[in-house]
């Protein structure tokens, strides 16, 4: 298995350094491993970026050069290269020149932020009451298709977030699954299997199973990733993402060298 969603410490709300990731996937047996670290808040002023949300700007080059490293050094399991960046609609070419000038593997891509708000952020939690469910989703679902056609991104990580924290909308999202998962076909852009849903209130992976056999059906190659933020979160629930993908039907997961997507057998 292939874990592509590792963070470390440097991002300000993780805990550990890539050793201590790297041996634990190790201990699991993966076969390949990808940290992808929270990129720099490349849409804010230097003075606005929060540090305990992702690294600082002068950082990104250390952590490069750091996952090199390991790579290199790394015997018997592969490592990747990637980045988690957030989608901001009108800050594409900002984030375009930041991934260019490094040799990433991937790039995953992310919503973290409705209108500003960091609706997944546990201190921000209490905002949810002033929104209409299905609007919110409605909404956030816009910004996911935008960053899908953005050609920025080669896979979604957790394609749903917005259930984090169980805040579920009345109508049914059907119509809005199937758009996506029709938008993510169109734009050959992978969706991210993420197990973290299941550590938070929200107690499912993303995405949601009846997203996920959209993606499937319309052709949409699937990655896995634990979303770690802790060394012993490498591989969470691999065994559960496995059987699921089974079921839903998918024979492999996608990964990614120099940004070309390439496909492994699932055991
Ligand atoms: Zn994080
Ligand atoms: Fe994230
Ligand atoms: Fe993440």
């Amino acid at each position: 298995m292939i874990d592509l969603h590792l963070h470390t410490a440097r991002c300000g709300h993780a805990r550990g350094n890539m050793e201590e990731y790297i041996a634990r996937a190790r201990q699991l047996g993966l076969v390949a491993i990808g940290f992808a670290d929270h990129i720099p808040m490349y849409w804010l002023p230097p003075g606005q970026c929060d540090p305990e949300l992702a690294m600082p700007q002068e950082q990104f080059g250390d952590y490069v050069r750091e996952v090199l490293d390991w790579r290199d050094r790394c015997s018997g399991m592969s490592i990747y290269l990637g980045v988690e960046a957030d989608f901001q609609a009108g800050y594409e070419e900002v984030l375009d020149g930041l991934i260019k000038v490094h040799p990433l593997d991937y790039v995953l891509g992310s919503i973290h932020f409705i209108d500003g708000w960091g609706f997944d952020n546990p201190a921000l939690r209490d905002q949810y009451v002033r929104h209409d469910p299905d609007e919110l989703y409605e909404r956030y679902f816009i910004l996911v298709e935008q960053a899908v056609a953005s050609g920025l991104f080669d896979s979604m990580a957790h394609v749903d977030l917005l259930k984090k924290f169980a805040f579920r909308p009345r109508r049914p999202l059907t119509h809005l699954y199937q758009r996506l998962a029709r938008a993510m076909a169109r734009a050959d852009v992978c969706v991210e299997l993420n197990t973290a849903g299941l550590r938070v209130p929200a107690r499912e992976m993303y995405p949601a199973v009846e997203l996920l056999r959209a993606c499937f059906q319309h052709g949409v190659p699937v990655t896995l990733g634990s979303d770690a933020h802790a060394p012993e979160q490498v591989g969470w629930e691999f065994g559960r993402a496995l059987a699921l993908l089974r079921e839903v039907g998918y024979s492999e997961i996608a990964y990614f060298v120099g940004r070309r997507r390439c496909c492994r057998r699932l055991p």
